[in-house]
């Protein structure tokens, strides 16, 4: 393997962990976003040893160990490479991200052009590491709101539409096709983003599209998969996307699941119904913590104004409302429009209504009680 970089501000990987303020953070890309009962277990046993209590889901459907020590990281590394959590060709490959809806099943089109995606990885150029690809080939798109800055989903013709993030329009292809055309535009985004533009919505904004990759309607439709027991799965949420690898370990250890899915909507796929600890989950879709988002903020990150999650595990949203508690204007929990968002500045907060984190608070000097009783009571 190679040296790793501790290179602040990094999208982290297994190999380029990012420094934050309780330690080392080593993000985990499991390939189509599955682990087998056995890796889990394990993983948790690992973080409980190398790293914080808690394990996070990111909003790409990746997992992250954070709080690791430097001298602990390369022992960890190896034992993640023994349990066959690490891919060196995805690592290897700054950019690749890949993210696909995950109620892909053996040898379905996902599955295969995943496959084939993979094996073209060298033909990628170089790309800044959040550039990313959402594989949104089921029979229902669900990954519209995940990011990514090159999409496919299955058009209604049958046939896939490739386009680039934030664009109105595609290119129908075949699933012959789909690879080559997903290279061309990714060689498009290589050859004119700049550092200002480093992702494909921003560039976007400076400059055309190509017209070939501007011919066909992108649709409207996202369902991501909502929480409850389907037929021969059970999707079930995590808090905030932080579950404490104890926790897990004793779910899993006392159900008879034997795989488990990464989600990029903070829940966890697994093949039984049987699972244990319920109150360390989320298991309907209608409980209104589904509907609060909160990054770690302090005191594990170095740019958090605050404390957020203690706040955001009191609050009980109505039905079609969602709230955010930002750390800072940089709001990585929730990286959208929430009908509220409150930004942490030491003890107090400010509210931007209808508003992402960075945008302009309408109200400041909110104290903790004060948006409890705005959120519960709302
Ligand atoms: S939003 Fe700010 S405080 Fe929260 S995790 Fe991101 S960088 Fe840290």
């Amino acid at each position: 393997m190679e040296a790793r970089s501790n290179i602040k501000g990094w999208c982290p990987s297994a190999l380029r962990p990012m420094q934050a303020e309780d330690g080392l953070i080593l993000r985990l890309r499991p390939w189509l976003g599955e682990l087998s009962r056995e890796q889990v277990l394990k993983l948790c046993e690992l973080s409980e040893r190398f790293a914080s209590e808690e394990l996070e889901l990111t909003n790409r459907g990746n997992l992250q160990l954070r709080g690791i020590a430097e001298h602990d990281f390369d022992q960890l590394l190896g034992n993640l490479a023994d349990l066959e959590l690490i891919d060196e060709a995805l690592e290897a490959k700054t950019g690749s991200n890949l993210c696909v809806a995950p109620d892909w099943s053996q040898g379905d089109v996902t599955q295969r052009l995943a496959e084939a995606f993979k094996a073209s990885l060298a033909e990628l150029p170089d790309l800044p590491s959040k550039f990313g690809f959402a594989l949104d080939t089921g029979a229902i798109s669900r990954l519209k709101e995940v990011p990514a800055d090159i999409r496919v989903e299955k058009h209604e013709s049958g046939s896939f539409l490739v386009y680039a993030d934030s664009s109105p329009l595609g290119l129908r292809v075949n699933e012959d096709d789909m690879i080559k055309t997903c290279h061309q535009l990714t060689h498009w985004f290589a050859e004119h983003h700049t550092s200002e533009h480093r992702r494909m919505r921003t560039l976007l904004g400076a400059k055309s599209l190509p017209e070939k990759f501007t011919r066909d309607p992108v649709s409207g439709e996202n369902q991501p998969m909502e929480l409850g027991v389907h037929k021969d799965w059970q999707v079930i949420g995590v808090p905030l996307g932080r579950i404490k690898a104890t926790d897990l370990h004793d779910a899993l250890s006392s159900s008879s699941a034997t795989q488990v899915r990464l989600t990029p909507w903070r829940s966890l796929i697994i093949d039984s119904h049987d699972i244990a600890h319920a109150s360390a989950f989320i298991l309907a879709q209608d409980n209104p913590r589904t509907r609060v988002f909160a990054c770690v903020g302090a005191p594990n990150c170095a740019s958090a104004n605050g404390k957020t999650r203690e706040i955001a595990e009191r609050l009980r949203p109505q039905a079609g409302e969602t709230v955010h508690i930002s750390g800072c204007t940089k709001g990585c929990a929730f990286p959208r429009a929430a009908t509220q968002t409150f930004l942490c500045e030491g003890n107090h907060f400010s509210l931007v209504k209808g508003g992402t984190a960075w945008d302009q608070p309408s109200q400041n000097n909110i104290t903790l009680e004060a948006i409890e009783n705005m959120v519960n009571s709302s």
